[in-house]
């Protein structure tokens, strides 16, 4: 789950990181009356899901809270790379001297969490890896230890800030931002730029968290500040359902349960030369209701031209399965034909539920993905 930036600034503030002063706003009187409240200069920052917002307009200086407002009014309801702007932060500004680059992943490579820093800061760190590879520096922290205050003055040092007092600033922001990583169950935590200012002490001016879905259930407060309207229609409607969907791009909807099985099936499609429409993993004990849910998102994608349902019931009862799918036959707005493999668990009973419905059953995996695959390309 991503966080918006004056979310992700809230929770690294709260570590003892430093901030800029500021507050959001959905209107451009708000941004104005925030401005006036900061006083001075203000930047007027685009609250939406992706990085390059200020090459894309949606970051703009303002002197007065008359120019806040305008600036507010100009961005809020511009297209960023495809999504709405809905909040702008309005940010004290700061003149500062050098942009740093400060990060948290989890590195799936190294099965280690992985600090990444540059002097290269204030452009997106994707980018220094392409163009500069040598001025990014990474440390791993030790999974039983966690990270030293020794690795974060390493990092210091190794970027350049020689500085005493700036090394051990910038080293105890490093140990902030990995507490907060490790607290929030966070997948990425990331301050860039974070700057250097004349008196040589160190600033957050953008902050970037994503939360782990997996950890959500021990942080309801930030879990109640998800944000979808950015994420597709059909991602959110799986999300509500319990669903796990992800759409892809080709013309034979999947619906299976369990991730490997899901896998196994997009695997064998592509051996019969199709394309998977979608990865869908209903789950363990599914229930029709779930089942018509999942039919019911799998043929809002015009692209789907025949339905693949592959299950193997254990938990899962194919008695159930079967209603889910009688259920959905009631009320899908378009006829695609279905393929249906359906075995184990109350086989039988699911069989005979399923007789009437105009399906084409199918008895191994290999004999469901090839008449889909046969189907789909008509
Ligand atoms: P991103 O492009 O979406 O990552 O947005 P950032 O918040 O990182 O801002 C991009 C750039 O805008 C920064 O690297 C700065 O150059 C500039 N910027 C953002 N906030 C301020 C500010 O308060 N003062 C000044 N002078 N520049 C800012
Ligand atoms: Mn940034």
């Amino acid at each position: 789950m991503k966080l918006h930036e004056y979310q992700a600034r809230e929770i690294v503030a709260k570590y003892g990181i430093p901030v800029t002063g500021g507050g959001v706003a959905s209107t451009p009187a708000e941004a104005r009356k925030l401005a006036e409240e900061i006083g001075g200069k203000v930047a007027v920052k685009a609250q939406v899901h992706v990085g390059g917002r200020g090459k894309a307009g949606g970051i703009k200086l303002a002197d007065t809270p008359e120019a806040a407002e305008q600036a507010a009014q100009q961005i809020l309801g511009m297209d960023i790379k495809g999504l709405t702007v809905e909040k702008v932060m309005i940010a004290e500004a700061v003149t500062y001297e050098k942009e740093i680059y400060l990060g948290v992943i989890l590195d799936r490579g190294t099965k280690r969490i992985m600090l990444i820093a540059s002097s290269e800061g204030g452009v997106e760190i994707e980018e220094v890896a392409k163009t500069n590879p040598d001025a990014i520096i990474k440390i791993a922290a030790d999974p039983l230890l966690g990270l030293q205050p020794f690795q974060a003055q390493q990092l210091a040092f190794a970027i350049g800030l020689t500085d005493g007092k700036q090394a051990r600033q910038f080293a105890s922001i490093a140990m902030a931002l990995y507490k907060a990583f490790i607290e929030n169950d966070a997948e990425l935590a990331e301050i860039n730029p974070l700057v250097v200012l004349a008196d040589g002490s160190l600033k957050a001016l953008d902050s970037k968290i994503v939360l782990d879905d997996s950890g959500l259930f021990r942080h309801k407060d930030l879990a109640a500040q998800r944000d979808d309207s950015a994420d597709p229609a059909a991602e959110i409607k799986a999300r509500e359902h319990g669903l796990t969907f992800i759409k892809l791009d080709g013309t034979i909807g999947c619906m299976v349960n369990g991730a490997g099985l899901a896998m196994a099936t997009m695997d064998v499609v592509k051996l019969f030369g199709g394309e998977p429409a979608n990865f869908l993993d209903i789950g363990g004990g599914a229930n029709a209701e779930k089942v018509a849910a999942a039919l019911d998102i799998i043929l809002d994608d015009p692209n789907v031209k025949a339905v693949m349902v592959n299950i193997f019931g254990g938990i899962t009862r194919c008695d159930e399965v079967a209603r889910g799918i009688v259920e959905a036959q009631k009320i899908i707005k378009r006829q695609v034909p279905m393929v249906v493999r359906l075995v184990g668990t109350n086989e039988a009973e699911g069989q005979r539920i399923l007789a009437d419905a105009s399906l084409i059953p199918a008895n191994t995996l290999a004999e469901a993905a090839q008449k889909a695959v046969e189907i789909a390309q008509g």
